[in-house]
């Protein structure tokens, strides 16, 4: 089932100097349980595409058809507040939201014990690891139960094994509590590994240049995926498409 439709959308930034076409006429749907990256060129308009679908910023001009589904930006794990407990960093949106009831409450200790960091309610940022630093991230997010997920991951500055980690565990998160997930990224590899379809635009103003369904021979989790032998001919079709030059 549909539950998001972009069409047609456009952005302009204004400077006092010059006028930016950042997107042009950019059009994509994402269906219900799907994980879908968006992938370019550094400065082609990924970030400002979430910030449009988390109302951070107006679109121009376009639609955006969202079918009674919240959505919710994941911000990364350097954003927590290192004086505020694991718990209390979780329920941080609940309590800006006004949603902080009893039963709020209980579901986010509920994920916090699912997913491993229940002897760490009480405890500071500064005591986890990273990985749980971005575990603690995600589950702060979907402490106000979000149908959609936006995840940008062009900030993080991981080295390669961490991420690696850290996306098979937000990929293995969402998919048991069945979540939508719109991610943005430069990287191909992982977008290839965590999607089930990958969008891809050109350089700015950019548009949609192909959009990819992922159809491995043994579809599975992130780090598998990579192993799959299709995967270098998809690695090999989307940099063809953003036209790298060094
Ligand atoms: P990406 O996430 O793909 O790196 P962004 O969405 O951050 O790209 O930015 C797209 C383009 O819009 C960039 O070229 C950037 O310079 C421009 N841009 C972003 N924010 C602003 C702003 N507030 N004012 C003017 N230009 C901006």
């Amino acid at each position: 089932m549909k539950i998001l439709e972009v069409s047609n959308l456009k952005k302009y930034y204004h400077t006092p100097t010059e006028e930016i076409l950042a997107l042009d006429n950019i059009s994509f749907d994402v269906n219900e349980g799907e994980f879908i990256s968006i992938v370019g060129p550094s400065g082609c308009g990924k970030s400002t595409i979430l910030s449009i679908l988390s109302n951070l910023i107006d679109k121009s001009s376009g639609e955006i058809t969202i079918n009674n589904k919240s959505i919710a930006y994941m911000l990364q794990s350097d954003s927590l507040l290192p004086f505020l407990t694991i718990l209390d960093n979780c329920l941080i949106g609940l309590k800006v939201t006004k949603k902080l009831t009893e039963e709020n409450k209980n579901y986010v200790i509920n994920l916090l014990n699912t997913y491993g960091l229940g002897d760490f309610l009480y405890k500071y940022p500064s005591s986890l690891s990273g990985g749980m630093r971005q575990r603690v991230a995600l589950i702060r997010t979907l402490a106000v139960k979000p149908d959609i997920l936006l995840l940008d991951e062009a900030t993080s500055a991981l080295d390669y094994q961490s991420s690696l980690i850290i996306s098979e565990d937000i990929y293995n998160i969402l998919k048991k509590e069945n979540k939508t997930l719109i991610m943005v990224t430069h990287d191909i590899s992982l977008a290839i590994s965590m999607s089930d379809r990958v969008i891809v635009l050109s350089k700015r103003p950019s548009v949609v240049k192909n959009i990819y369904e992922i159809n491995l021979n043994n579809k599975s989790t992130p780090i598998n995926n990579r192993k799959d032998k299709e995967f270098s001919k998809y690695y090999e079709m989307i940099w063809r498409d953003l036209d790298v030059h060094i």
